[in-house]
């Protein structure tokens, strides 16, 4: 391929070469079948074939236990904020959240339109660059759900083991939007787990939902037919048309992680990465890493700055010149951010570092 640049977006972001390569030779005739996926009828043979398949392949990699629903939704993570309390919030009408960045807090705002919200914790404090750990006493015994944010997208910051909450026995709820699929996840320990698709998945359009199935038909009668998950369950994600191309794709990256050592050697590679970029963060005199503790550092999502908002906009236009494309960081919040997601290349890493090296060589003024 000519011209790829190295994209360090944070979503949509980058995608396996070699499901766009396969993909665009399969764009006008599908395995033979005589059209495109985007042009075929969700209930056809052929459709019918890459959903299922996408699902088994997906519950192969993650494991996920026989008593939980796969789901493929629309509407982004943001519909969730609001399909999370809508099925959920319905015992107690309380849930408990910790606010461990942007999302979190909208998650939390959405929820609050439905019922009892209580802020556990949060980071905001401190421009939410740790995880904060709580104990079970902090959660109400009567919450409906506990919801967590595992990987901060925008302040890269991560839950590791020793942080995701034990709730005892209330589920636990989680937006893994930016970091499923890059490590290993004990799906029986949560009660609901999502993922928007175009962070480290597929294009953007699909939402996956993994839901416990005890906690499905939950929903209120009034709440709209498409937000109620039983509904999605029971017809295997097919109530109305999904998004069959992000389906279709996301199929694709499954199979492509389960062929390469599944989610495991995803992980490894991930480590690899994170550490390099890390590490020279940390060694450099011009570059700083706003998340102090180690542990709570993202794989994904590795934010950094120079101290100076000029010279960081400088780094941000200077590497974009150099094919590193959309280091900035969030517009709420600027400096730099490296997404690395699963589809990063090594080199694509080395890249960066090498051009930080040089700009850290032209423009560190000690
Ligand atoms: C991007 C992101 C969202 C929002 O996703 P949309 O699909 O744009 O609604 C929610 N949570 C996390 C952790 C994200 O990274």
């Amino acid at each position: 391929m000519t011209n790829r640049v190295y994209n360090f977006s944070a979503g949509p972001s980058m995608l396996p070469i070699e499901v766009i390569e396969d993909a665009a030779r399969n764009l006008l005739d599908y395995n033979g079948c005589g059209q495109s996926v985007m042009e075929m009828s969700h209930r056809s043979e052929e459709f019918e074939k890459i959903i299922q398949d996408a699902e088994a392949n997906l519950r192969e990699i993650m494991n996920i236990p026989k008593n939980y629903k796969v789901l493929f939704l629309q509407g982004g993570g943001t519909l969730q904020f609001a399909m999370v309390p809508l099925n959920l919030m319905t015992k107690s009408g309380k849930a408990d959240y910790i606010v461990t960045g942007t999302w979190a807090k909208k998650a939390a705002a959405e929820a609050k339109k439905f019922g009892d919200v209580k802020i556990v914790a949060s980071s905001e404090e401190s421009k939410f660059s740790y995880i904060p750990r709580i104990q079970k006493g902090d959660i109400r015994p009567d919450a409906d759900y506990v919801y967590i944010t595992t990987n901060n997208t925008i302040y890269g910051t991560h839950y590791c083991e020793e942080a995701i909450p034990d709730t005892g026995g209330i589920p636990l709820v989680a937006d893994m939007s930016s970091c499923i699929l890059s490590e290993p996840v004990d799906v029986s320990r949560y009660g609901l787990i999502y993922a928007g698709a175009q962070k480290n998945v597929a294009p953007a359009g699909v939402t996956i939902v993994i839901i416990r199935e005890d906690l499905l038909g939950q929903a209120a009668e009034t709440v709209p037919t498409y937000l109620d998950y039983k509904i999605h369950a029971d017809n295997g994600s097919m109530y109305n048309t999904p998004p069959c191309f992000a389906i279709y794709i996301a199929g694709e990256v499954f199979k492509k992680i389960k062929k390469e050592g599944g989610i495991a050697a995803m992980n490894a590679k991930d480590v690899e990465k994170a550490k390099m970029l890390y590490d020279y963060i940390d060694a450099s005199k011009l570059y700083h890493c706003p998340v102090e503790n180690k542990d709570d550092r993202s794989l994904m999502n590795v934010v950094f700055v120079t101290g100076e908002a000029e010279l960081d906009k400088k780094f941000v236009a200077e590497a974009k010149e150099a094919g590193l494309i959309n280091l900035g960081g969030h517009r709420s919040i600027g400096g730099m951010r490296a997404s690395i997601y699963n589809a990063m290349p090594v080199e694509g890493v080395e890249k960066l570092i090498e051009f930080m090296k040089a700009f850290e060589a032209q423009n560190f003024k000690g």
